[in-house]
């Protein structure tokens, strides 16, 4: 079974360390997010990690040691932000946003939901230096295998995703099971209104009225896409049922 977030009296709480506490809430201040954040149903704090910076400059990178292109944000400074941030009792993930992490996926979106929320550190320039990822427990996520300029537009695709299946921010809770990645396929095409555009119709199976038609048809294309699209996902469905079907058998 899949883990659910459960209904707390507590929001779900998030704090970012960011370099651009401006940029939020940002995209998660408007829509699902945004109501969910007014309603109390989670909490956003951001940390600005330059007000940690101690010098006259308040700088808070410095050249990489060894030498190469680009700055390196400082140890103490982000180490002391997140201490600020993240006191040793706190139960929450400390997550840095990386493309070294682990890959991000709905399974792994799912796994923070159900927890108390999370503490977010956005990088920017070359990173952060590594005492900090050694010193603090740091879990390293990664939203794909490309470079970002900070951290920030990551947090916010990780947030995002959190948020939606936190417990009263979807009206039809049931839309999310039937979502890509969840049953461990991509999605099935989706159509609505009008019921002839540019000379294409809706599918007719959609129109009959009769749901077990349409469940399967719905199966069979989602599982059409994912086998042609996404061969690593197909494998691993295939993988999943298979170990199903033994133990039911
Ligand atoms: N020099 C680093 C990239 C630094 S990019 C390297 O080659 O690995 C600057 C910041 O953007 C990073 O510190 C990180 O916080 C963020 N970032 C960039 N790409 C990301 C990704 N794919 N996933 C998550 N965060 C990313």
């Amino acid at each position: 079974m899949t883990p659910e977030p459960q209904i707390g009296s507590t929001p779900w709480r998030a704090s970012v360390l960011t370099l651009f506490p401006e940029m939020f809430p940002g995209p998660l201040g408007a829509s699902l997010a945004g109501s969910a954040l007014k309603e109390g149903i989670w909490a956003l704090e951001t940390v600005d990690i330059r007000r940690f910076a101690r010098d006259k400059h308040r700088a808070v990178d410095g050249s990489p040691s060894g030498g190469g292109p680009g700055m390196v944000m400082r140890a103490d400074i982000l180490g002391r932000a997140v201490d600020a941030a993240h006191g040793a009792d706190d139960p929450r993930p400390l997550i840095y946003l990386s493309p070294r992490g682990e890959r991000l996926t709905q399974s792994l979106v799912r796994e923070i939901a159900c927890g108390p929320g999370l503490v977010a550190v956005c990088g920017r320039f070359e990173g952060i230096d590594e005492r900090v990822i050694a010193a603090r427990r740091v879990r390293e996520i990664s939203v794909g295998d490309y470079v970002l300029s900070g951290g920030e537009v990551a947090a916010f695709s990780l947030l995002d995703a959190a948020v939606r299946i936190l417990p009263g921010v979807v009206g039809a809770p049931a839309s999310l099971n039937e979502e890509s990645f969840e049953q461990g396929l991509l999605e099935y095409p989706q159509y609505t209104r009008p019921q002839s555009w540019e000379g294409m119709e809706i599918p007719a199976v959609l129109n009959s009225g009769h749901h077990a038609k349409i469940k399967a048809w719905r199966r069979a294309q989602a599982e059409k896409i994912t086998k042609m699209r996404r061969p690593d996902l197909w494998t691993s469905y295939q993988a999943a049922h298979d170990g199903v079907r033994k133990k039911d058998g």
